[in-house]
C-alpha cells in the first residue's frame, strides 16, 4: 500500500506544517536508535515516562529523517523537517494502525487473557503456517504502543493475522480492539495477573471481553463466572473438562511427560497427544486446538502437527562468546518482523564495531522470494552489519543480494566450516527458525563457564528508573551511580541503558571504570568519585570529570592541567557536611575559594555533599543539619565566586526521605538495581538481578549419615540433597549455609545444608520434585536481595557487590 503525507494527515487528524507533502512514507519508527529511519520514515515522537521522543528530533533530521508527527514543533527544528502536528502522538500512532488495519480484509485472530498470550499465538503460528500467510505480533508486542506497531506490518499478501493484546488499565482495551479489530477472539487463562490496575475481578474481566466486541466467534474455556459476562449475542465456540453442554469436551491423561487428551467434538471422539504436562501448556494448547478445529481440520492433522508443540522462548539473550564476541541470541524465530527488531537490539549492542548475522531461511514473509530477499538485504545493509553468514536452502540461493556474505545450506555444513570462519572480536546476532536448530550455533559460539549466570532484567531497569525519575521536579537533573560494575549489575550495558534514557550524568567510583565506559563509546559525562593523583593525566585524555575533594587535590589537578593548557575543564566541589568521608570543610573553603577566584583553567561543574542518614529517619535531625550545612556552604561558593553550578546532595534514600533537597540534580544508586530500605517503595520498584544455577547432583542419604565439610549437617531421616555449583567464591557467603538460608527450585524453597563450599553448596530437596539440570534461583524474587541481607546481618549494596566476576552475566528484555 502507497501511503503519502498527504493521506496520512486527514487519518490522524493533523495539523501539517512543512514543504513537502507528497513524500512516501514506507516506514514508521518510534525509536530514535533503529538504523532503519530513513527519509522515507514517518518518526511518532511518543512521551513516554523514561524519555520524550521529541528530544530525538534534531539528531534525527541529521541521520536523514524528513518527517515527524509531533505535539509540538521543537524551536531548534522549526522549518528543517515536514511536521504533523496533533494532541497526542500515542493517540495518533494508534488511529493510524486502526486505518491501516481497515484496509486488510482477512481472519484475524485477537487473543487475550492474563496468561499465555505470547505461547498460544507462537504455538498457532506454527500449526497454522503450513497453509497461510501469517502476520502475528512479534516477541510479546501486546501493548497500547506494541500493537499499532505490530498491525503495521502487514502487507498484501498475508492471509490470516494472530495479533496479542494485553492491558493493564480500563480504557486500554476499546483502543486495541479499533486496531486489531479481530473476527476470532481466543479468552486465554484469567489469573489474578496484573491485578493492580483494576478494581475487581469483575472489572478486569469484562475490560478484557472488549477486545471481542465484534467477533465472528469467541473460543473460551467454559466458565460461568466469565461467560455470566459475556454478550450473548456473541456466538461462542466453547471447551470444558467438566461440563458436557461445552461444544468441545475434554478429558485429560498425564503419559510420563505427556498429556493425552479425549476430546469429543460434534459425533466423534479422538485421542490429542500433547507434550506437556503442566496445566498452563495443556490448556494453552486446547485454546490452539480449539482454532484447528474450528477452521476445519481434521483429526489426523491436528494430532500430527500439535505432537510437535515446543517450548516458546520470547527473549533475546545478550551472552558472552568466544573470542571476545558477543551474542545476541534469538535463535528460535525467524520472520521479517523479528528480524527488525533484533537489528535494533543489535544496534544499541555498541560493544564491538563489527556485526555479523548468522540468519536461516525466512518463512511466511507472505512476499515472494526474490522480493523477500530483496528487503531483508536492505534491512541488513542499512544496519551497517559487517558479515552475513546465511543459513538454508533458499537464502542460499540469493546469496549474490548480500554484501560480504557466506552461505551454507544447512547448520552441519556450517559447523563443519566453522573453524575457518574466525569469530573474533565482534556482535553476533543468531537468528533462526526453530526448523533449523540454531541453538547447536549458539553453543558453538558462547564461551564456556559452568551453568551459574546472573540475569539482568534490562525492562526492570529502565522501570526503576522512570519510578525515581517521577519522583522528581520536571527541571532536576539525574546523575546514576554505576559504580563497581553497576552494583555488580554490569557496567557498560546498563550504562548504555542509561545513556539511551538520557539521564545527565553517570558516576563511578574510579578512573578505569569510567575510561572503559569511554572506550566503549559511552558519551554521557562520567564523574569519578574518588580520582586518584595518579589517575589525573588519564581523566583529562578521556574526558573524564573528577571530583576534587582536598586543597591537595586540587592543586595536583591544577598542575597537570595548567601544563596541558586546559581552559575551563569541568570539575566537581565535593563539601563534607557531616559524613567524614571526603570533601572540604568549611574552614578550607577560604582556601579553595582563594585558589579558584579568577581561574580558568578548570570550571566547578556542581558542587556536591552526601548523606550519611537519609535511608534513616531516626537520623533525621543530623540530616536536615547536613542538608543545612550543605545550603549555607555551597551557597558561599556560589556568591563568592560568583557562579551558578549543579547543586546536589540526594542519593536513592533521599530522593524518597527529603524531596526538598533536590537541588538541581539528584545522584540514583541502589535504587536503579530494585532496591529500596522502604517496604512501600520496594512495592513500586521491579526486580533486576536473578541469580541462577542449576542442579549437578541428587542423591539420598540415610538417616545419621552426614553432608559437606565438618560434618555440620546430619540427616535425621532419609534426606534426598541436590548439589549446586555455586559457593562462596561466588560471592554466596558462608554464613548463608547450616540451615540459615534457602534456594528456590520449581517454586519450593530448599534449605542450604551444611556449609556453603568455595564452588559448590548443598540443599534438601526431600519435599521438592526435582532432577539434576534443572534451575536453581539463588536471588531474586524469591529470596530477595533485601531479605539475604538481613538474614546475614549486612546491606543488600554489599550482596550484589560480592557476585564474583566469573558469574557471567546476561543481560535480556522482555
Ligand atoms: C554510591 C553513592 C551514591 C548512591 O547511593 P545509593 O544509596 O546507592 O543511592 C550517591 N552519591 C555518592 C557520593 C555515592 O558514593
Amino acid at each position: 500500500m502507497i501511503l503519502t503525507i498527504r493521506n496520512i494527515v486527514p487519518i490522524i487528524k493533523a495539523q501539517w506544517v512543512g514543504q513537502n507533502n507528497t513524500a512516501i512514507i514506507e516506514y514508521i519508527s518510534i525509536d530514535s536508535r533503529s538504523l532503519q529511519n530513513d527519509e522515507n520514515t514517518l518518526f511518532f515522537a511518543i512521551s513516554g515516562p523514561n524519555h520524550d521522543g521529541h528530544s530525538y528530533i534534531e539528531e534525527l533530521i541529521q541521520k536523514g529523517v524528513q518527517h515527524f508527527v509531533v505535539t509540538k514543533i521543537p524551536s531548534t527544528v522549526t522549518g528543517k523537517a515536514n511536521f504533523l502536528v496533533v494532541e497526542n502522538t500515542l493517540d495518533a500512532l494508534q488511529k493510524f494502525a486502526a486505518f491501516y488495519r481497515s484496509q486488510f480484509d482477512f481472519p484475524v485472530i485477537g487473543i487475550t487473557g492474563s496468561n499465555g498470550k505470547t505461547i498460544i499465538k507462537e504455538w498457532l503460528n506454527f500449526l497454522l503456517s503450513p497453509d497461510y500467510n501469517i502476520i502475528r505480533s512479534p516477541k510479546s508486542y501486546n501493548s497500547q504502543v506494541g500493537v499499532p506497531l505490530s498491525i503495521l506490518g502487514i502487507n498484501e499478501k498475508h492471509n490470516l493475522g494472530i495479533f496479542e493484546a494485553g492491558i493493564s488499565m480500563t480504557l486500554e482495551m476499546e483502543k486495541l480492539q479499533k486496531i486489531i479489530q479481530p473476527t476470532i477472539g481466543i479468552l486465554s487463562n484469567i489469573g489474578s495477573a496484573h491485578d493492580e490496575g483494576f478494581s475487581s475481578v469483575a472489572e478486569k474481566i469484562k475490560e478484557k471481553l472488549k477486545l471481542f466486541v465484534s467477533v465472528n466467534v469467541l473460543i473460551l474455556n467454559k466458565n460461568k463466572t466469565i461467560c455470566a459476562f459475556v454478550n450473548p449475542k456473541i456466538k461462542i465456540f466453547s471447551w470444558c473438562s467438566d461440563d458436557k453442554s461445552a461444544d468441545v469436551f475434554i478429558t485429560k491423561k498425564n503419559i510420563g511427560e505427556l498429556t493425552e487428551l479425549q476430546v469429543t467434538y460434534r459425533e466423534d471422539t479422538f485421542p490429542i497427544t500433547i507434550p506437556f504436562q503442566d496445566q498452563a501448556s495443556v490448556e494453552n494448547a486446547i485454546h490452539c486446538m480449539m482454532v484447528m478445529l474450528y477452521f476445519g481440520y481434521n483429526h489426523n492433522v491436528i494430532q500430527t502437527r500439535m505432537a510437535h508443540l515446543y517450548p516458546v522462548e520470547m527473549r533475546l539473550k545478550v551472552k558472552n562468546g568466544i573470542y571476545n564476541c558477543t551474542l545476541i541470541d534469538d535463535s528460535y524465530s525467524s520472520d521479517f518482523q523479528s528480524l527488525k527488531i533484533a537489528l535494533d537490539f543489535l544496534e544499541n549492542q555498541k560493544q564491538h564495531k563489527k556485526k555479523t548475522i548468522i540468519l536461516s531461511d525466512i518463512f511466511q514473509s507472505g512476499l515472494s522470494n526474490e522480493a523477500l530477499y530483496s528487503q531483508v538485504s536492505q534491512l541488513i545493509i542499512s544496519n551497517k552489519i559487517t558479515r552475513v553468514i546465511g543459513i538454508g536452502e533458499t537464502i542460499s540461493q540469493f546469496k549474490n543480494k548480500f554484501i560480504n556474505c557466506d552461505t551454507f545450506q544447512n547448520v552441519a555444513e556450517f559447523t563443519n566450516a566453522f573453524e575457518n570462519l574466525n569469530f573474533e572480536n565482534e556482535t553476533i546476532l543468531i537468528k533462526g527458525a526453530r526448523d533449523f536448530n540454531f541453538e547447536k550455533i549458539v553453543s558453538l559460539l558462547e564461551e564456556k563457564t559452568h551453568e551459574t549466570v546472573l540475569e539482568i532484567n534490562l525492562n526492570a531497569i529502565g522501570h526503576n528508573l522512570s519510578f525515581y525519575k517521577s519522583k522528581l521536579k520536571p527541571k532536576t537533573k539525574m546523575m546514576v551511580m554505576v559504580k563497581a560494575f553497576g552494583y555488580g549489575n554490569g557496567g557498560f550495558e546498563i550504562a548504555q541503558l542509561l545513556e539511551h534514557h538520557k539521564v545527565d550524568y553517570l558516576g563511578v567510583a574510579f578512573a578505569d571504570e569510567g575510561i572503559s565506559l569511554k572506550n566503549a563509546g559511552i558519551t554521557v559525562p562520567i564523574m569519578v568519585l574518588n580520582p586518584e593523583t595518579t589517575s589525573f593525566s588519564a581523566i583529562i585524555q578521556h574526558h573524564l570529570e573528577p571530583e576534587i575533594y582536598s586543597v591537595k587535590g586540587l592543586k595536583a589537578f591544577l598542575k597537570i592541567a595548567e601544563q596541558k593548557k586546559l581552559k575551563h575543564f569541568p570539575i566537581h566541589i565535593k563539601i563534607d557536611t557531616g559524613m567524614h568521608r571526603l570533601g572540604f570543610e568549611e574552614e578550607n573553603l577560604q582556601d579553595l575559594i582563594a585558589i579558584l577566584k579568577g581561574n580558568e583553567t578548570v570550571q566547578i561543574k556542581s558542587i556536591l555533599s552526601h548523606m550519611a542518614t537519609s535511608d534513616d529517619l531516626k537520623h533525621d535531625a543530623f540530616s536536615k543539619s547536613q542538608i543545612a550545612l550543605f545550603e549555607k556552604l555551597s551557597s558561599q561558593l556560589q556568591t563568592e565566586l560568583n557562579i551558578k553550578p549543579i547543586r546536589h546532595i540526594l542519593n536513592t534514600s533521599g530522593i524518597t526521605n527529603y524531596p526538598e533537597a533536590q537541588y538541581d540534580m539528584v545522584r540514583l544508586g541502589i535504587g536503579l538495581y530494585g532496591i529500596s530500605n522502604d517496604a512501600e517503595e520496594q512495592k513500586e520498584l521491579e526486580n533486576v538481578g536473578t541469580l541462577k544455577s542449576v542442579i549437578s547432583q541428587i542423591r539420598t542419604i540415610d538417616a545419621n549419615e552426614s553432608v559437606g565439610y565438618g560434618r555440620r549437617f546430619i540427616a535425621e531421616k532419609e534426606t534426598k540433597i541436590a548439589t549446586i555449583p555455586i559457593g562462596y567464591a561466588d560471592g554466596i557467603r558462608r554464613s548463608w549455609g547450616n540451615g540459615v538460608g534457602y534456594v528456590v527450585i520449581n517454586h519450593k524453597q530448599a534449605k542450604i545444608v551444611g556449609s556453603v563450599c568455595m564452588d559448590m553448596l548443598m540443599v534438601d530437596v526431600t519435599d521438592i520434585d526435582c532432577k539434576e539440570g534443572n534451575t536453581v534461583i539463588i536471588f531474586g524474587e524469591n529470596p530477595t536481595v533485601n531479605f539475604m541481607a538481613k538474614q546475614l546481618n549486612t546491606i543488600p549494596y554489599e550482596i550484589l557487590t560480592s557476585i564474583s566476576q566469573r558469574v557471567k552475566r546476561v543481560f535480556f528484555r522482555e
